[in-house]
């Protein structure tokens, strides 16, 4: 096998099968069985580790985390979750937070650790803080560009009707460097559902881009808008290009309604982010799938102004979304780890993923027989890399 500059030899593979994966150029050129590849010049031996694809971090807010910076205590909503209340308490804290870079990379350190190469994060860009906190992520992305890839949503936290500016901003952010529009609950906060639609993908179609839009409404308007979202989707003909992040509406229909929805949001090609969120409903994982909706994760909020939850493991984040599920088989359990990996990549239209010939050699090592073990145990003791180099080992990113 010419050309192999790196020989992972005795990785365990989803198929129970012992394979040796020779690596050139940051690609995957060889899997063959353990033994069977002629030696390279140089060897990382994987000592029989479960080997899998480095995981997708689907949703993050790397500019409003206060992970690694001094403990914020949770204000509670004065009466049941409410966006705006949220909003205001995330104003308060972030006045008095660590700069945001700082807190920026240590989270961004946190996720690669745990194995995820690829991210997608979303950055405020709205009237109250400009383009100033994109400024400082884009910054940050191009320091971590060998390690991890990152995709950035502009995100419009306070609105876009409601917050003046924002629908330039949106515009300009793309120009800048962000490759995603996003939008926040277009009915309930900003009032006017179609208003808020047509900036966002008025924006995205303008400059060819994305879009990932969060919904937490719940029950029929939730439901609403994912069907009015999927309509502006296959309109523009931007299918595979559109998320919806959290969808809590998904969670509030009967089976019958939810496969009816389901059956529609697929024919979209519309994607669906959830994270399982605390006492939330939030979208039937294994029925979307099996009208074959795109089902993605992200850990969304790691102890910021939402939730002291999260720590940045994606592989933690299966676990949770298979317990919430009630998934037990192991083909259930093989579902959660899609969610996080596979379904992942679909979502965030990655190129070359996954443990194949010609895939990228972004990988992550586990203590586990199988997926469904992984799932279940969440091993921590990890090896991951990137393009075949080790960039993070026992929870540390290397230098
Ligand atoms: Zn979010």
């Amino acid at each position: 096998m010419a050309g192999i500059e790196t020989l992972f030899t005795n990785a365990t593979l989803a198929d129970g099968s012992l394979k040796d994966i020779g690596v050139a150029g940051g690609r995957i050129v060889s899997i063959e069985p353990a033994g069977a590849a002629p030696r390279a010049s140089a060897t990382v031996d994987i000592a029989g580790a479960l080997l899998v694809p480095a995981f997708v971090e689907g949703h993050i807010h790397l500019d409003t985390s206060f992970y690694g910076d001094k403990w914020i205590p949770h204000k509670a909503c004065t009466n049941g979750f409410d966006v705006h209340e949220r909003v205001a308490f995330q104003a308060e804290n972030m006045a008095q937070a660590a700069p945001m870079d700082e807190r920026a990379r240590k989270q961004l350190e946190l996720c690669v650790a745990n194995g995820s190469l690829q991210m997608r994060s979303h950055v405020m860009v709205d009237g109250s803080v400009g383009l100033k906190l994109l400024e400082t992520i884009l910054k940050i992305r191009e320091e971590y560009r060998d390690i991890i890839e990152i995709q950035l949503v502009a995100f419009p936290q306070n609105g876009i009707l409601k917050s003046p500016g924002t629908p330039e901003l949106l515009d300009e952010a793309i120009a800048l460097g962000a490759d995603l529009v996003g939008g926040l609950d277009p009915a309930s906060f900003d009032r006017d559902l179609q208003g808020h639609l047509d900036v966002v993908f008025g924006v995205a179609e303008k400059r060819g881009v994305g879009v990932d839009i969060h919904l937490h409404d719940f029950g029929s308007l939730g439901a609403f808008t994912v069907e009015e979202i999927c309509v502006r989707t296959a309109a523009l003909g931007m299918q595979g290009k559109v998320a919806i992040s959290h969808a809590y509406g998904l969670g509030d229909l009967d089976p019958d309604s939810a496969r009816r929805i389901g059956a529609k949001i697929a024919k979209a090609g519309v994607s669906i982010m959830t994270n399982a969120p605390g006492d939330h409903v939030f979208p039937p994982v294994a029925l979307l799938r099996s009208e074959g909706v795109t089902i993605f994760s992200g850990s969304d909020n790691i102890r910021d102004s939402w939730w002291p939850y999260g720590d940045g493991d994606m592989l933690s984040r299966a676990m949770m979304i298979g317990y919430r599920s009630g998934f037990y088989t192991d083909d259930e359990l093989t579902a959660a780890f899609d969610v996080v990996t596979t379904a992942g990549a679909k979502a965030l239209g990655l190129e070359g993923y996954g443990i194949a010939l010609g895939g990228k050699a972004d990988f992550v090592t586990l203590a586990a027989e199988h997926l469904p073990e992984a799932v279940v145990a969440v091993p921590k003791p990890r090896r991951v890399f990137k393009a075949g180099r080790l960039v993070a080992e026992n929870g540390m990113v290397a230098r």
